[in-house]
């Protein structure tokens, strides 16, 4: 079991950071969350906008061939999306391409889960799967998006103990049941005003990832939960089964995740509802309405209404074009 791999490297080598339990716990070649089952829908632990309605794929791909468009409707490019779940997402995206004629791209896939993969394989036509971005030839110009993508990469938790940083670590208690510690940070701290005991996230890894995608994208999209200014508190959470559960359990059986910090992240934010109607949902909810009003209307709103998802995930748009951006 996990859990129990988990305990004896602790036993062995010390407590280890969150960073480290949670690329454990989702990304264990074996047991890891994402290594051996599909977590998506109504049978699963959460449903994602894509899972939702098409609706979302195709605003999607209106912004992305906004982009396509600005920068000169290369005849070669490429799109990669980052962490693509079922396909669903990539699939929607391409199916519009070919309906408003859009030369179709490469795409390139990101993906740790065998499971997804294979699932994704069946929904997408001549996807290139990829482990790092260096492997899109550099010469292909190349448009990097991701739903939900960020908040699944590893994060730190510090903690301000009698005025100091430490960072919060995952260790065994006397009964050997795993807990959380703290050890000595040694890193930069954090330019925030907390109070005693207040814990600070920091996601190194991710914003690595964002930037190298930057430095090569002459666009990326991201979107996920999170917040747009600096802020403290303790967001690591894990799902089972649609229900909140303590993240030291069900390991390898619920979804971890971080909120996304995006004040420390380089481009135009906005909430998704404001996104998803600046780029015309409502009109094409209308269209859609004909067949299926009840299953639109549903959708819209949980896609765009405040108390729904429409405050709590964030859009992010850069490009190192002289372009806009639409939908900021
Ligand atoms: N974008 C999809 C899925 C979101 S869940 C949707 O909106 O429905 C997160 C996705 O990222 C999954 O496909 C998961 O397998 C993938 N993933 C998580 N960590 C990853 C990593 N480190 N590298 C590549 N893919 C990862």
């Amino acid at each position: 079991m996990l859990e129990d791999i988990i305990k004896a490297q602790i036993k062995a080598q010390g407590p280890i950071d969150i960073g480290a339990y949670m690329m454990l716990a989702l990304g264990h070649p074996q047991h890891g969350y994402y290594m051996k089952k599909d977590p998506f829908g109504a049978q699963g632990d959460f449903t994602t906008a894509p899972e939702i309605s098409q609706m979302f794929g195709e605003v999607l791909a209106a912004w992305i061939a906004d982009v396509w468009f600005k920068v000169g409707q290369p005849e070669k490019w490429a799109l990669l999306e980052c962490g693509p779940g079922r396909g669903t997402l990539m699939a929607d995206i391409l199916r519009t391409f070919k309906a408003i004629g859009v030369v179709l791209p490469t795409p390139y896939l990101l993906e740790i889960s065998p499971v997804l993969k294979a699932m994704q394989q069946e929904r997408i036509a001549g996807g290139v799967w990829i482990d790092q971005l260096d492997k899109i030839p550099a010469d292909l110009p190349l448009i990097v998006i991701g739903n939900e993508f960020l908040d699944a990469l590893p994060f730190k938790q510090l903690q301000k103990v009698d005025d100091i940083w430490m960072e919060r670590v995952v260790a065994l208690d006397q009964g050997d049941a795993l807990c959380f510690g703290l050890r000595p940070y040694h890193g930069k701290a954090p330019n925030v005003h907390a109070a005693d005991g207040m814990i600070f996230e920091t996601a190194p890894a991710r914003e690595s990832f964002v930037r190298e995608v930057n430095a090569r994208a002459a666009a990326s999209l991201f979107i996920d939960y999170g917040h747009l200014e600096a802020g403290t508190g303790d967001t690591f959470q894990a799902l089972y089964k649609h229900e909140y559960v303590d993240v030291l359990t069900h390991i390898g059986d619920a979804d971890l995740t971080s909120h996304v910090d995006f004040s420390v992240l380089e481009g135009r934010k906005t909430e998704q509802g404001a996104f998803l109607k600046a780029l015309g949902i409502e009109a094409r909810a209308e269209v859609l309405r004909a067949k299926a009003p009840v299953e639109i209307d549903a959708a819209l709103h949980r896609l765009t209404a405040d108390d729904q998802m429409g405050k709590l995930f964030k859009v992010i748009g850069y490009t190192n074009e002289d372009i806009q951006l639409a939908g900021f």
